[in-house]
């Protein structure tokens, strides 16, 4: 039965008030670059931002735009410098008021983390996370940077927009003149904390006087650099109250620069990791603050509001898995919002990748104008076969254009692979999705038959037949692999590991990943927030710079893994690109061994015997050895039909196992089914 609740969220929903705009929810919809900013026309990021103000959102900051040339992020990144880059965004701003919501440009200035040679900085120091020496700026020239800030703004409130967010963290420019990390000068604008404040106050007192007095102007602020030579507190407080003082109606928080080593949004960060933060700065100013990170539900965000004098929550990868999560929270259908599960797979690692960034759980998002689930001509039935990830998304699709589905799945449960994925630590996230495939099927009218293999019988008359089957494990076909002591990785991610075992993994790939972060999940820390945060050596940044205390809590595991594969070089270098240090990193914590350039001679009882790189043999001592070596289509039912001449449509890891990941897979299925 599905439920429905009475709107639970009072805080969330409240008016709230930034200068002269009253908006009727305090979530804000954050900065996000798509990469349709960098299209010939803004068609697309139109459609993209109407669409979530359909779905609730009363206020949006767009992706960065820069200010100059030098401060997009790389070149040719999307910037606004002139009267006809201001006529472009109209279709932006229009299509955004039309759905009665409110969008604010955000004008980032990259500074030294510009990919192009023409970078400046407050001093010529390279960022550890690129390869570009940025140009130290003459005073003059800091002078004409403040000009380029107004002049965006001013442009800005020209294309419609109703005011603009001052991007002053992450280690952007305004963060790199705040910091004695990236600001060595000793001229008006550094040397001591006062003067490394001046330019990004300056740049709110030119942004203000551009823009009147009636459009919004937001300071992100970092409240927490999370790098050595960040901010001391008292800066950051101090900061707050001259951007109030020179112009600011609100103030968002940053949480650590790009080159920090501690994750912040990633799915292993706890969810509202970050508010106590905000919280800190509660009664330093009197406009509104605003709190950010990990804030993926309704009941998070309400807990965010509650009691903690925080005035508006931050969210943005929530509104790209369902754009329609305010209007939902606010129906009291919340257990119907498509859940972001914090992976970055299709967001941040797309544009890292300078891919138009979407959503693994939500194809559709940043494609509105290109993906449309149209509703079918004729009612055909349509079976699928497989309730993993490319099943569920074909079938929710096709039913959702009104066809009717049967959805064959072999096991007890929806999900395939993601209800392993759920059991690992760090990958909870999983477990609200898999709830919400649920909800959603159940919803839809798709006849869900549990615990059957289909049969060619059984497909006989469907008018479509979709093959999601799914993998099955690759057998390395090692020496000695047949002992009771060597497992598959499902039974692993099943058994947790006893204290003091010692774990061999064949395979370093997702899975091979997943199965040692499972096994160590001993070393985990327990209990709240803080907990994780002091395990990352996350401090109070009223007693440690920038919140930075250090190396952090090791929490080594009792279990001994090592974690092989044959590839040359160090494992994890083909997990997400914003994601896969963190595991790296997770497991190096843990104690975790990791070998590259191996190659398996022989799994005996004692565990397994292997060469290394340098022609050295060893022998990996395990109580148990795991196979984690890849995955091979499951496609005996589509060759089957095939054979019998009949059409079949194959899909997900049946379609291709090699780098199959749940975002091919539901991409794929969505596809397929709006176009069936
Ligand atoms: P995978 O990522 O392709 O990794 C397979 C591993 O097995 C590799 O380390 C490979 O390394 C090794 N291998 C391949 N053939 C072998 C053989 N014949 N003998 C011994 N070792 C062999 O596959 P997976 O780990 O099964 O993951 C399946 C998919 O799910 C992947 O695409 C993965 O990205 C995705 N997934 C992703 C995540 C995530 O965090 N994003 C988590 C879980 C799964 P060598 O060939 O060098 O030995
Ligand atoms: Fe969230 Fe992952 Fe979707 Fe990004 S791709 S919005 S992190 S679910």
């Amino acid at each position: 039965m599905l439920q429905t609740t009475a709107p639970a969220c009072p805080n969330l929903f409240s008016p709230v008030t930034l200068g002269k705009l009253t908006l009727p929810n305090r979530a804000l919809m954050g900065s996000m670059h798509t990469g349709l900013e960098e299209r010939p026309t803004l068609e697309s990021l139109a459609a993209f931002h109407a669409e979530r103000v359909r779905g609730g959102v009363g206020l949006i900051v767009t992706g960065g735009i820069a200010p100059n040339p030098e401060g997009a992020v790389y070149p040719g990144a999307a910037a606004m410098t002139g009267e006809a880059e201001a006529e472009r965004h109209r279709v932006v701003t229009r299509a955004v008021h039309a759905e009665g919501g409110r969008i604010l440009m955000q004008i980032l200035h990259a500074g030294r983390y510009a990919f192009g040679k023409a970078a400046v900085a407050p001093s010529a120091i390279r960022a550890p996370i690129s390869p570009i020496t940025p140009r130290a700026l003459t005073e003059e020239e800091v002078e004409g940077q403040i000009a380029d800030f107004a002049r965006a703004a001013r442009l800005a409130v020209e294309a419609g927009y109703d005011g603009v967010e001052v991007m002053g963290s992450e280690g952007y420019l305004i963060n790199q003149f705040m910091a004695p990390r990236t600001n060595q000068r000793e001229d008006a604008w550094g040397g001591d904390a006062a003067r490394r404040r001046r330019f990004g106050v300056e740049a709110v007192r030119a942004v203000r006087e551009a823009m009147g007095p009636d459009p919004v102007l937001i300071f992100r602020l970092s409240m927490l650099d999370l790098v050595e030579g960040g901010s001391p507190w008292e800066d950051v407080v101090a900061m707050a109250r001259e951007v109030e003082a020179a112009g600011a109606t609100a103030i968002n928080t940053g949480i650590g620069w790009h080159e920090a080593r501690i994750p912040t949004i990633a799915a292993s960060v706890p969810r509202g990791a970050f508010t106590w933060v905000t919280q800190k700065m509660v009664g330093e100013v009197a406009i509104p603050l605003i709190t950010s990170n990990r804030i993926n539900t309704p009941e998070v965000a309400e807990a965010a509001l509650d009691g903690t004098g925080i005035d508006m929550v931050s969210m943005a990868r929530p509104f790209l898995a369902d754009a329609g999560f305010l209007a939902k929270a606010r129906d009291g259908e919340g257990h119907r919002i498509a859940p972001c599960i914090a992976c970055n797979q299709a967001c941040l690692d797309h544009t890292f990748e300078l891919k138009t960034a979407s959503c693994i759980v939500n194809p559709r998002a940043g494609h509105e104008t290109e993906l449309v689930i149209m509703p079918a001509e004729a009612r055909k039935s349509v079976a699928v076969i497989g309730a993993g990830p490319a099943g569920l998304a074909a079938a929710l699709t096709a039913s959702e254009r009104g066809y009717s589905v049967t959805l064959f799945e072999a096991s007890d449960r929806i999900g395939g692979l993601m209800t392993l994925a759920a059991r690992v630590p760090g990958k909870e996230e999983f477990g609200p999705l898999l709830r919400w495939y649920e909800a959603e099927v159940e919803a839809s009218g798709i006849a869900l038959r549990l615990n059957t293999r289909a049969t060619l019988e059984d497909l006989a008359d469907f008018d479509e037949v979709v093959i999601a089957s799914g993998t099955t494990p690759r057998d390395p076909a090692l020496p000695g692999q047949d002992a009771p002591h060597v497992l598959g990785f499902e039974e692993a991610l099943t058994t947790p590991a006893r204290p003091g075992e010692r774990v061999a993994i064949v395979g370093a790939g997702g899975i091979g990943f997943d199965v040692a972060t499972y096994l160590t999940g001993d070393a985990e820390p327990e209990g709240s927030a803080m907990a994780w945060a002091s395990s990352w050596g996350i401090g109070d940044p009223e007693d440690c710079t920038g919140g930075l205390s250090g190396a952090g809590d090791t929490a080594r595991s009792s279990v001994a893994v090592t974690l092989m594969q044959r590839r040359p070089g160090a494992p994890g270098k083909t997990l997400g690109r914003t994601t896969g240090w963190i595991h790296r990193s997770t497991l190096r914590k843990r104690g975790v061994t990791m070998l590259g350039g191996v190659t398996y001679d022989e799994i005996v009882p004692e565990g397994i015997r292997v060469s290394l790189a340098d022609g050295t043999r060893r022998l990996i001592e395990a109580d148990r050895v795991i196979l984690c070596a890849g995955q091979v289509s499951r496609r005996d039912l589509a060759d089957a039909l095939v054979s019998m001449g009949r059409t079949v449509h194959v899909i997900g890891g049946a379609d291709k196992a090699a780098e199959l990941d749940a975002k091919r897979a539901i991409n794929q299925g969505t596809r397929l089914a709006a176009a069936l």
